[in-house]
């Protein structure tokens, strides 16, 4: 493994993504906004497993230091409490921006500071990246086709959101987010990368933050009824976090500008979904019906042909694989909460 260079003569500049992940290459300086969440967490333990210089920046607002303790001490790892609507100054070859809310719950809890993180956050980001020659990838979402007319979603499908209904915050956010990110390309020949994620679960997600897949997990722990949300028969699409992982550094490493879906194709309603957690926790948990949210999305899975073929990304772990692998993580928080240790 190659040096790495003092902070100050460090190789900015565009070489930035374009070095070639593999043994030889130059250890790189890495921004991770909101890395301090749930998929920014498992994003950090990655970069730093391969090598590289991480520095999270993050506001707590539903991430936890818990999720980052594990690297507290290394010297390749910096962990900053700020706010990405604030500018701020740094020195890095890639930022992996993030920091925004992605539970409903979540995101509609301030819809004002939602599209706060998503418009100026984002906007500081793409600055950060102009001033530094550093490639910039952001997170968007699904969400920006709405309640789709196209089935399954490709990226040349332009949506169909609600602009003023009580998801429009992070919808139409994520939306403008995508067009600051273009014209920061096309205007400052900033490098950038669009990946458009999927639903995803996995450990160290919120144990309450209202999300389907940690709600029924978390509920069947508990011997708490499943709250299927409507008739149960609206879809999703549900990816392991590492795929996503996977795909968020290819895309980076890669030579596109995307969007980029990155998603499982696995389609279920969220009654098959509630069968799968019956039967990989507790085939005698019951199912409780409630009233649905506003504007939720009748049926969601995503075409990754593009990725597939310009990315070879697909993703490689099933929901019956994965939803094992995110049990032990909760029982384990949720036993130390009864036990009144807080987590
Ligand atoms: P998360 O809520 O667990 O993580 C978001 C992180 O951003 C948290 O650590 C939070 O404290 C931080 N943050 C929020 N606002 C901030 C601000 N103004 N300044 C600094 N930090 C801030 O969510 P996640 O599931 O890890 O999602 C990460 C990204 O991926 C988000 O941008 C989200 O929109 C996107 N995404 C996630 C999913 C999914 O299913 N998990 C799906 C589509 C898109
Ligand atoms: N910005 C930042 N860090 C930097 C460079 C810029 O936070 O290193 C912020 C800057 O404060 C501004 C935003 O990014 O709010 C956009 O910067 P840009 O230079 O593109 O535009 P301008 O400052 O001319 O509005
Ligand atoms: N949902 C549900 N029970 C819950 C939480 C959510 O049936 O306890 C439904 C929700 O109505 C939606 C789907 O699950 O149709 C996915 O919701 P989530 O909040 O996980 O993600 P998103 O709506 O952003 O896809």
């Amino acid at each position: 493994r190659d040096q790495i260079t003092g902070s100050g003569i460090y190789g900015f500049g565009k070489t930035g993504g374009r070095v070639p992940v593999g043994i030889g290459r130059r250890r790189l300086r890495i921004v991770v906004t909101g890395g301090a969440g749930f998929v920014g967490s498992h994003l950090v333990d990655k970069l730093i497993e391969r090598g590289d210089d991480v520095i999270v920046i993050d506001n707590f607002f539903t991430g936890r230091k818990d999720n980052l303790v594990h690297h507290l001490g290394n010297p390749r790892f910096e962990l900053i409490r700020h706010d990405v609507v604030e500018p701020i100054l740094l020195e890095v070859d890639q930022i992996y921006h993030l920091a925004c809310p992605a539970s409903p719950v979540h995101y509609k809890y301030n819809p004002v500071k939602t599209i706060k993180t998503n418009v100026m956050g984002t906007l500081n980001m793409l600055g950060l990246a102009k001033r530094i020659g550093a490639r910039f990838l952001l997170t968007s979402t699904s969400e920006v086709y709405g309640d789709p007319l196209e089935h399954p979603q490709k990226e040349t499908y332009w949506g169909n959101v609600n602009p003023i209904g009580e998801r429009s915050c992070y919808d139409e956010g994520k939306r403008t987010a995508e067009t600051l990110t273009m014209d920061y390309h096309r205007g400052a020949e900033v490098e950038v990368r669009i990946a458009r994620i999927f639903n995803t679960y996995g450990p160290r997600m919120c144990l309450d933050d209202g999300r389907v897949v940690s709600n029924f997990v978390a509920q069947a722990i508990r011997k708490q009824p499943l709250t299927v949300y409507g008739d149960g028969k609206q879809t999703r699409s549900f990816q392991y976090v590492s795929d996503l992982v996977n795909g968020l550094v290819a895309l980076m490493e890669g030579e596109h500008v995307g969007p980029f879906n990155l998603g499982n194709p696995g389609e279920f309603t969220m009654l098959e979904l509630a069968q799968v957690v019956k039967e990989t926790i507790d085939p005698s948990a019951t199912i409780e019906f409630r009233p649905n949210t506003a504007d939720d999305p009748h049926k969601r899975k995503p075409d990754i042909s593009k990725a597939k073929s310009l990315l070879n990304w697909e993703p490689k772990i099933s929901l019956r694989e994965g939803l094992p692998l995110m049990v032990s993580d909760f029982q384990k928080r949720i036993l130390n909460e009864d036990e009144g240790k807080g987590y």
